[in-house]
């Protein structure tokens, strides 16, 4: 292992709010990104050293996008993992793509984490009119229908509360091939793990924030956690610890649980810095991406521990950061707009963190 020196170039995938983040992380290290991306510009177009436009299929530009960088990582995973092979072959990759693979395929990863020790949702694989009759024999109601690939922030997925909700569900999700239904697990918390492994395998935890989501979107994570959760955590991490050494994982990942009756139940795993650990940038020592750059150049990882007794992180969603300057007026409220233009629907514009009981 070798450490990338300062003025060094990290390679990033996507060029999103998680590569805003990651390059002004890097930047306060002293290292350079380079973003690559399909779209003429984005959120770490503002702040990234250099943007380079090209097709997440496109091969040849891939491999020359490696060669002109030190290392290269990835913060938007929703990409046909085959092309990014001739990245590894012309730089070093963090993540593995094998982590990539697994976390965009439903089937894949409840099947991964199931092989290390976790339990997930009942489930059952759909493929076809007859089988999502047989998948409800079998799990019951009331149940989700899921895309197996490319779903995210809720997008894919349809409940089925009683028997006859199954035909709407069918007709909405069919046409996005092979489908997974899902048991509803029963629970009165979500949590997630946020974890950093870095060349050396060391793995540190940032302690779990606890989660809501509004309409399948992460509206907030909150710390302390319910104890219920936190009685959940040692369990969740032994899984977690898992899945990093069985991937040889180095960087930042986030394991989402369910904090169910018996115990913490996967529900899905990103290979990437996530959503749930953006509090980390104010709330803990090391925020997760600087642990997620501290991981790729080969640097030691930085203490996870709380700076604050409470930490609150509120997602801003669609219309919600029109009130940016209502938001910036609250001394005690850290903000983070992410630069995008239009605020449709559902499209995460920012943050704002809060942290109390000094
Ligand atoms: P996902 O995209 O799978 O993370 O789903 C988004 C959100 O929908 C989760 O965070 C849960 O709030 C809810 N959800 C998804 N799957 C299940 C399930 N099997 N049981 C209960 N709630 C679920």
């Amino acid at each position: 292992m070798t450490t990338l020196p300062p003025g060094s170039t990290i390679g990033i995938i996507g060029g999103g709010q998680l590569g805003r983040m990651l390059s002004v992380a890097a930047a306060q290290l002293g290292y350079r990104c380079a973003v690559y991306a399909p779209e003429d510009n984005g959120p770490a177009g503002d702040v990234c050293a250099r943007w380079v436009k090209g097709d997440y299929g496109d091969e040849k530009a891939l491999a020359a996008f490696a060669r002109a960088v030190d290392v290269v990582t990835f913060e938007f995973e929703n990409v046909d993992p085959a092309p990014l092979r001739r990245i590894a072959e012309n730089a070093p990759l963090y993540p593995p793509i094998e982590a990539l693979e697994i976390g965009q395929d439903r089937i894949r990863e409840k099947t991964f984490a199931a092989d290390c020790g976790g339990r997930t949702a009942d489930w059952a694989p759909v493929t076809s009119r007859e089988e999502l009759e047989a998948a409800l024999d079998k799990i019951g109601t009331p149940a989700i229908l899921k895309t197996t690939r490319f779903g995210y922030d809720g997008k894919g997925q349809a409940r089925i509360t009683k028997r006859a909700d199954a035909d709407a569900a069918w007709d909405a999700l069919h046409e996005a091939g092979t489908l997974i239904l899902e048991q509803m697990v029963r629970f009165q918390h979500e949590f997630s793990l946020i974890a950093v492994r870095d060349q050396k395998g060391n793995v540190t935890f940032w302690d779990a924030p606890e989660n809501v989501h509004k309409d399948g979107i992460l509206a907030t994570s909150t710390l302390p956690a319910d104890p219920k959760v936190a009685e959940q955590v040692p369990a969740a991490r032994a899984l977690a610890r898992r899945v990093a050494e069985r991937l040889d994982y180095v960087g930042v990942f986030a394991i989402e649980f369910f904090a169910g009756e018996d115990g913490p139940v996967f529900n899905e795993m990103a290979p990437r810095v996530h959503n749930s650990g953006h509090w980390t940038i104010e709330g803990a020592l090391t925020s997760q991406f600087e642990n997620h750059i501290r991981a790729v150049v080969g640097l030691p990882l930085g203490s996870t521990r709380l700076a604050a007794k409470t930490v609150e992180m509120r997602n801003l969603i669609g219309a919600d950061a029109d009130n940016w300057l209502e938001w910036a007026s609250d001394p005690m409220a850290h903000i983070h707009l992410y630069g995008k233009g239009a605020a449709r629907p559902g499209r995460k514009m920012g943050h704002i963190t809060r942290l109390g009981g000094f």
